[in-house]
């Protein structure tokens, strides 16, 4: 392993100083940077936010040639050009949108040698012409960007990224760097071996989030709940709301801003002009909360965001952990708080059901929100299961929720039994599917009009549960979904039985459930100093 010359240390940082204006490297910057502007392959593994680009841009100012970064992300190219020529950065791109003109002018550009950085899109490499182009000029590198697009099991898998692998042959003497944001132990191995990175030095950095205190509530009354966390936490401070639909975040919008709380939406469905007036006000102003759809934040760098909220629940750990990410950039204490309840599982279930694509692609969703609810209802440390979920480990932060009021764990085999055999007198005895809220209407022997019209009183489980409150039938429910015990779907999300509900029923399998804290005592949540 050759150790990076002082000269090539000195080059770097007087580019981090003299063309990005930034005083220090973050993190492994300066290593990956070092080793790949000596000419060495690199695999980075970095959270997004964490800086990998200037991993790829500076060691393409400092090389002779032009620095080739492959990039799905097409529509984000002329704004990532733009940024660079900004900054005196001589940049490029090519993909299908352009029209001949300019990607002529772009090669010439890059025969000429007059370009530091040159984006292309995968399926670019594919052509003849590209591969030409690329022969009769000098390469100082090849990033690949979003590499996880080469795993075949991944969630964003391109073909094009598989043709990637014959960039060594083709041009041995080139370093590779390959990066990502996507840290599963299986997709590091599969881009390592697909893009033929074998030699490659890996850096993996660290997804841990020291600063953010992460918080998962049982959703009561979310707005009153936001309200609350606002004004007894972060009164005045800048903060980012996610819902899931347009219509609650304009709502959410307008009940902060009746409370007195400075607060802006933004989704996909306001104008453009209301768009860019609302993100520009967040970047620029003190104290302004965005309350957003999760199109927003791809790009926004705001380093004083306090905390991020989500009214609703993600579809995925990765989502959330990008969203919540966005939080606390400068280092300093900062929340993530999330409301759950059980009709948030259902409408992401249903989602999934009628969703597009294939059984494959619907299993691939449910999978990825089985893991969101499994940290939703963890009684261990939130941060560590976070890094498990990514790969990594860790200590007990002693600052997440479950740290500072853990959960008790108490033995749900009894209830589960009970709400299990419910939904099968009813399937079985009476072949009829219904929603939670009936299944724990019986269970609590409630006399309502539709447990009269269908005769539910005369069910040998009716009134058989009245040790538990609703609020607490509901929390079954939602665990026994999340455990994989129970299912729900339909139009009007009906539970039914799985396999596993049969080991429940039959077999004697015993089910453990959390049980929320009462009232978490918030005087207890100190910022960590
Ligand atoms: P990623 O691609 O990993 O999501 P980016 O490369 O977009 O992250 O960087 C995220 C933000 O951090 C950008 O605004 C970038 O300018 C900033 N940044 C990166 N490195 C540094 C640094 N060494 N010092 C200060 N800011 C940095
Ligand atoms: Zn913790």
């Amino acid at each position: 392993e050759p150790v990076p010359s002082s000269a090539t240390r000195d080059a770097v940082t007087e580019v981090l100083r003299r063309v990005f204006g930034y005083d220090s490297f973050r993190g492994e910057q300066e290593d990956i940077i070092t080793h790949v502007a000596d000419g060495g392959d690199a695999l980075v593994l970095m959270p997004t936010g964490g800086g990998k680009s200037l991993c790829y841009q500076i060691p393409a100012l400092v090389r002779p040639g032009v620095g080739v970064v492959v990039s799905p992300l097409i529509a984000l190219m002329q704004d990532q050009v733009d940024a660079l020529r900004n900054l005196g950065v001589r940049a490029g791109f090519l993909n299908s949108t352009q029209d001949s003109n300019s990607r002529r002018e772009v090669e010439t550009a890059f025969l000429d040698g007059e370009l530091d950085l040159l984006y292309l899109a995968p399926e670019r490499l594919r052509l003849d012409s590209t591969v030409h182009l690329l022969d009769r000029g000098k390469v100082a590198l090849f990033a690949i960007d979003e590499a996880h697009c080469v795993s075949q099991w991944g969630h964003d898998f391109r073909p094009d990224y598989l043709g990637l692998s014959e960039l060594h042959e083709r041009w041995p003497d080139v370093p590779r760097i390959a990066l990502t944001a996507t840290a599963t132990k299986a997709t590091h191995t599969e881009i390592a071996q697909r893009l033929n990175l074998g030699g490659a030095k890996h850096f993996v950095a660290s997804f841990d989030r020291p600063n953010i205190q992460y918080r998962i509530v049982p959703k009561a009354s979310p707005t009153k709940q936001l309200l609350d966390l606002i004004r007894t936490e972060h009164a005045g401070e800048t903060g980012i709301v996610y819902c899931l639909s347009r219509a609650t975040v304009e709502k959410t919008a307008q009940f902060l801003c009746d409370n007195g709380i400075a607060a802006v939406p933004y989704h996909a469905g306001l104008d453009a002009r209301t768009r860019t007036t609302n993100q520009s006000r967040f970047l620029r102003e003190d104290g302004l909360i965005v309350v957003a759809t999760i199109a927003f934040g791809m790009g926004i760098d705001k380093p004083d965001v306090r905390f991020v909220a989500h009214l609703d629940l993600p579809k995925s750990v990765e989502g959330y952990y990008q969203e919540t990410g966005r939080a606390g950039r400068d280092g300093q204490p900062s929340t993530a708080w999330l409301a759950y309840g059980l009709t948030d599982v259902i409408s992401q279930r249903k989602l999934i059901e009628n969703s597009e694509g294939d059984t494959a692609h619907r299993r691939k969703l449910n999978l990825h929100l089985d893991a969101m609810l499994a940290l939703c209802e963890t009684v261990e440390c939130r941060r560590v299961q976070l890094l498990n979920y990514f790969g990594q480990t860790g200590e007990a932060c002693g600052n997440c929720d479950t740290c500072i009021t853990p959960p008790e764990s108490w033995d749900g085999t009894v209830a589960a039994q009970k709400l299990l055999s419910t939904v099968y007198r009813l399937d079985k005895e009476r072949n009829q599917h219904f929603g939670a809220g009936q299944v724990v209407d019986i269970l609590l022997g409630k006399q309502t009009e539709k447990v009269t019209q269908h005769r539910h009183d005369q069910l040998s489980v009716y009134g058989k549960g009245t040790e538990l409150k609703e609020g607490a039938w509901r929390g079954v429910v939602r665990q026994l979904l999340a455990q994989g015990l129970l299912d729900v779907g339909g139009e009007y999300g009906t539970l039914s039985l799985t396999g596993g509900s049969d080991e429940v029923l039959f077999k004697g399998r015993k089910v453990m459930m959390r049980r929320e804290p009462e009232k978490v005592a918030r005087a207890s949540y100190s910022r960590p100093s």
